[in-house]
């Protein structure tokens, strides 16, 4: 297959005409699905007085409710179901801020068409029956490894569901069955170059290597440009959420110049975070998402708080679905640590649960897989005994790993040491050049 390949070329150009009549009809659909079968929804809409057929236009999607992260959690687990539970194949997760989770679920259908984005993703970017996909990330409740790995088992890739970790079994993995495409997130990419570095393994000629799929948490130009030329390969911006599949919601084309959002399974908007209101394309703003194909749980207006832009011009590599620019930061608080999302509530409630802590605290960002917890803690304990102070620090970093799933570094300090600001507190430093 070569770079000019399509897995659905017809879908894949439709005329911007064709795609938006097809987007209009699916809208109409999917909204009149959920006004029927899904209490919240039809409560949602009533109360902005919607009726599914005064959709008349794409434009009219202006007029239907948000839905959040917050709208999730409260009718987590099955509130946003909209078929009998018998036909729910597949549950997955995303992390939340109060320890709920957010439950997605799929139907068969679902499932085969996530794994069709999917598909389209990787043909766009030049993969061929008998490419070797080594998939580094991590398999379970998150959507990351398996979305990916249902979709490359399509295209006809051999697949090798590696998960994170265990860095020279990958390696070794790469030697013996000559990975072709790596998929992971970015920080483990920086880390497995260190790693091959300490091994004496240089990847331009030890390894098979040609392509990565790169997503999962934000990074800049610069660290894609340092990981295409230490390994020698060419690196794809992958883009999804667990609410909308997981990945496959944006990629990559061979043009490597935006990601392509497929317009006929989601209805993109950006919009102001602060107002809601919607703007024109070009301008920067937040990612509102509506699932126009969902079978099980089809979502109205999703607020990523991903902060991107619409690139109006078309791609040369033919494709009519428009591009986003890469993925500038959020517009609330959450931050990703090893591809894991993390709110400083989830931190805060660990600290504040734990004996001998003080009021102040601050999470400092180191790189893409590393962070302190600065917290001040009491003054008798902190004048007290180093073997307690020891124990103190070891019972938060534990704490800490069992809320938020990674280890940070922890610093007890002396009570009055951090600084106090006026107004809303800045927890997170980030210290991170992206
Ligand atoms: P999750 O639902 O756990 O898969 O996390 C989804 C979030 O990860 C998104 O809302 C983004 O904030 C972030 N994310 C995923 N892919 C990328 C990417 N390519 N660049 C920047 N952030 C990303
Ligand atoms: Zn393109």
């Amino acid at each position: 297959m070569d770079k000019n390949a399509f897995w659905q070329k017809e879908i894949e150009t439709l005329s911007r005409r064709q795609l938006e009549v097809l987007q209009l009809k699916r809208l109409k659909k999917i909204t009149g699905r959920v006004a029927k079968a899904v209490p919240f929804y039809r409560e949602r809409l009533a109360a902005c007085r919607l009726k599914p057929q005064d959709i008349k236009s794409l434009k009219d999607i202006e007029r239907l409710p948000f839905t959040t992260r917050e709208d999730l959690q409260a009718t987590f687990p099955f509130g946003l179901l909209s078929v009998p539970r018998e036909e729910v194949l597949r549950l997955h997760t995303s992390s939340g801020t109060t320890g709920k989770p957010k439950a997605i679920f799929f139907t068969k259908q679902d499932l085969n068409q996530a794994a069709e984005l999917i598909a389209r993703c990787l043909v766009m970017t030049g993969v061929a029956r008998g490419d070797v996909l080594q998939n580094m990330m991590t398999y379970g409740l998150f959507t990351g490894a398996l979305m990916m790995h249902y979709g490359a088992e399509k295209v006809g890739m051999f697949v090798i569901p590696a998960g994170p970790g265990n860095t020279e079994r990958q390696i070794t993995l790469m030697q013996d069955f000559k990975s072709t495409t790596l998929h992971l997130t970015p920080s483990y990419a920086l880390y497995l170059f260190d790693v091959m570095a300490g091994k004496g393994i240089d990847p331009r000629k030890d390894l098979s290597l040609r392509r990565a799929y790169v997503g999962a948490e934000p990074y800049s130009e610069a660290t894609r440009k340092k990981i295409e030329e230490i390994l020698g390969i060419d690196v794809y911006n992958s883009y999804g959420l667990t609410e909308m599949n997981g990945p496959g919601v944006a990629f990559e084309c061979a043009a490597k110049d935006g990601m392509h959002l497929w317009e006929d399974n989601f209805l993109m908007e950006i919009i102001d975070p602060k107002t809601g209101q919607t703007l024109p394309e070009g301008r920067e703003g937040e990612l509102v998402l509506t699932t126009l194909c969902r079978e099980a749980m089809p979502i109205l207006r999703y607020r990523t708080r991903d902060i991107t832009a619409i690139m109006p011009e078309r791609c040369r590599c033919g494709r009519t679905h428009r591009r986003i620019i890469r993925i500038k930061g959020r517009s609330d608080d959450m931050f990703i640590i090893r591809g894991i999302n993390i709110f400083p509530q989830q931190v805060e409630r660990v600290l504040m649960s734990v004996r001998g802590v003080a009021q102040n605290y601050q999470i400092v960002l180191q790189s893409l897989d590393q962070m302190t917890v600065k917290t001040e803690i009491i003054r008798d304990i902190f004048d007290g005994s180093v073997e307690h102070l020891v124990n103190l620090r070891s019972e938060i970093e534990d704490k800490l790993r069992a809320e938020i799933g990674v280890k940070p570094k922890v610093d007890l300090v002396e009570p009055g040491t951090l600084p106090v600001s006026e107004g809303k507190a800045k927890r997170v430093i980030d210290q991170r050049k992206l």
